[in-house]
This record gives structure tokens, sequence and C-alpha cells, in this order.
């Protein structure tokens, strides 16, 4: 098929204005718009045919040489631009502008079309929260369910903050681009700069009738419970984050995330030590003496240990497997026992008298102080 005069496509004469030729464009466009022809094929080639006639003569230099040569003057049959190889896709990212004046928005399909990346999404901004848990539970794992006060989307409009059918339209200020270019003359030449459309805060469209129950933003303060699975082996300070639990963004945009912040409640009887637990056992004399079954409290409960007859005071015992799992890995930590030996505060006049007997034994004399004494002693137990 011979390719028509893109004069004539667009109906104007070949002395035409760019002014002339941008409204002949916008007419035909309007003419042949997709969504007011859906599903006419003859009408998406006008369309396009239309797209390609303004391509060529909305550019001076392209239109220079089509003067003179005609398509020929393109370079290759169709001037490198695709012609019917371009889709209706290509035509609104590149002339969307043009369409702004009319309002298009009312058309639906017509505004998620343009221009979607320059324009601006909103997202909900993150939430924090903090949640105690006691040893037992960083133990096994737990899932929370947490409260959380935050925006959600609101229920009466759907998070889109308008009412009623044809909701939005597109913002006259940007003509549904979401910014506003402005040129200033400077003495280095003309600056363009460009920022965010004041009118539509970046969307690009504007509500026509706004949600009573949201006044337009499609979020509300609500309230919901979140449940929050936490691994085993998590320690203070840590963070989890949630993906899409934050607060809602306003008008269906990208909800943020949900950020939980680990607390660690202290055990009345264990001290953590990274994926150690530590415990101090009290012996009595006798016990430290005798040795025997000694009953020690772990994070799984009780159990029992065996103390050698003759245990030293600040010997540690370690139970190895007995500490707290590693976060997301097979490891475990150790239990370390630590033995002290309970000397009585008050003794009796009979107590002392027998004490004072077996303090004769030789047995009862202690043994020297070394040099490496108890601390080193503590210290190489510990890393053996
Ligand atoms: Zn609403
Ligand atoms: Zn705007």
């Amino acid at each position: 098929m011979a390719k028509r005069d893109y004069y004539e496509i667009l109906q104007v004469s070949r002395n035409a204005s760019q002014e002339e030729i941008k409204k002949a464009y916008r007419q035909q466009a309007l003419k042949y718009h997709p969504d007011r022809n859906p599903g006419n094929k003859e009408a998406e080639e006008k369309f396009k045919e239309a797209a390609e006639a303004y391509e060529v003569l909305s550019d001076q230099q392209k239109r220079t040489r089509y003067d003179q040569f005609g398509h020929a003057g393109l370079g290759g049959a169709n001037g490198g631009f695709g012609g019917h190889g371009m889709t209706i896709e290509d035509i609104f990212s590149q002339f969307g502008d043009i369409f702004g004046d009319f309002g298009f928005g009312g058309f639906g399909g017509f505004g998620g079309r343009t221009r979607e990346s320059g324009r601006r999404v909103s997202k909900g901004s993150n939430l924090r929260v903090k949640v105690r848990l006691s040893l037992e539970e960083i133990f096994k794992g737990v899932e929370k369910k947490l409260k959380v006060s935050k925006y959600i989307r609101c229920d009466e409009c759907s998070g889109t903050g308008a009412t009623g059918g044809n909701a939005y339209t597109t913002c006259s200020t940007c003509r549904g681009s979401g910014h506003v270019t402005r040129v200033t003359s400077t003495f280095l030449g003309q600056m363009s700069t460009t920022q965010l459309c004041p009118s539509c805060e970046g969307e690009g469209k504007i509500i026509k009738s706004k949600c009573p129950k949201c006044a337009g933003e499609g979020v509300i303060r609500g309230q919901e419970v979140i449940p929050v699975k936490i691994p085993a082996g998590v320690a203070e300070g840590m963070q989890l984050s949630v993906s899409g639990k934050g607060n809602a963004a306003r008008r269906g945009g990208i909800n943020g995330d949900l950020l939980v912040i680990i607390e660690e409640q202290e055990h009345p009887e264990l001290i953590r030590e990274g994926n150690d637990l530590l415990y101090n056992l009290n012996l009595s004399f006798a016990q430290a003496a005798l040795g025997g079954q000694i009953e020690v409290t772990t994070i799984d409960g009780k159990v029992k240990i065996k103390i050698e007859s003759g245990t030293q005071p600040g010997k540690i015992l370690r139970l190895r497997g007995k500490g707290l799992p590693e976060v997301n890995s097979y490891g475990h930590g150790d239990l370390l026992v630590s033995i002290n030996v309970w000397v009585p505060k008050y003794l009796s006049k009979e107590e002392r008298k027998v004490l004072e007997k077996l303090d004769e034994s030789p047995n009862f004399k202690p043994e020297k102080g070394k040099a490496d004494g108890t601390f080193f002693d503590r210290m190489r137990n510990y890393f053996e």
C-alpha cells in the first residue's frame, strides 16, 4: 500500500504552522483513539498513520527533508519511524502529552497507558514495632500476632480516593505527565528545570469527586493484626522485615514494610552470651567435696549433671548444644555451668565445733595458690 501524504493525513496545508499541525494531529488522534473505537482495526491504522505523520511534520528537520524528497527523503521505506510497526503504546509514550488537554482520564484505559514511568507512584511509609520475647520464645522460635495501628486502605473507595465512575480527570497543569518544566533565561542561555507538578503532586490525574470517608486520600487510620513468624535464635536489636505490611500508600500505591525490632526479656536464671547460655551453680561445701547428681536449669527445662567429688569453685562445665540455636542455621550454642561453692554465713555452736574438728584433718589444708590462679583456670576451661 502506497503511503499517503502526511499533509493529507493531517488535513493541513503544506505551509501549516507547528501550532496548526499539532492541533490537526490532536483532532485526528481523538477521532481514531482506540478507547473511542474499541476493536476497530481501521481506526487503529488511522490512529497510527496520524502519529507517523505528526512525528515527521512536528520535527523541523524531518519536515524539510520530507518536503524536498517525499517519503524517500526520510531514509528507508518507513523513514526509520517503524511505520505500521509502531505500537499504540509507543504512540502514547511519545505523544501522550498531546491528549492531556482533552481530559481523557474519563476513558479509563487511556490514563494507565501514558507515561506511567514518568509519574510518581506513591509508597506507604515503613512502620517500626518492637516485640518483646522471652528467652524460651527465642529458643523455640515463635509466631506473634501483632496488633498494629497504621494507615489501611479505605474500604469505602477501595483505596482509590474517589467516588463514582469516571472518577479521575487528567491534570490540566501537567497534562498528565506528573511534572512541569519551567524555562528560565539566564546569561548562559535558556535553562529548563523539571519539577513535580504542584496541582496533582506528580500523579498526573486529579479526582473529580473525593471519597468522603478518606477525603480523597484512599487511606484511613485503622488497625491490623499481623502474624509475624520469628525464627529461633534472634537477638536483641535484630530487625525483621515483613514486606507490604507497613502503612498503606495513598490511592493504591505500594504499601510500606513492617519492621519488627526484637527486644529480649531477661531470664531469671540464665544469661545470654551470643548463642551460649551461662548458669551459675551454687554448690554447698559438702556437695563440692562429696560430688553427686545436681540439678541445673537449662532453657529447655531442668537436667541433672554429675559433679565430681572435690570440684573446685570457679570450674566451668560445658553442656554442648544446650544453648540457643543460631538464627537461620543448624548451629547451636552451649550451656556453660559456672560452679561456685557456697560458704555458710552463720554457724550454730555445734556446727562450729564439727567444722573446727574437721579442719584439723590434713585433707582440709588448702593447696598453695599457684601463679596460674583461679581466673586463668576458668579461662582455660572456658576455651578448652
Ligand atoms: Zn475513601
Ligand atoms: Zn499535574
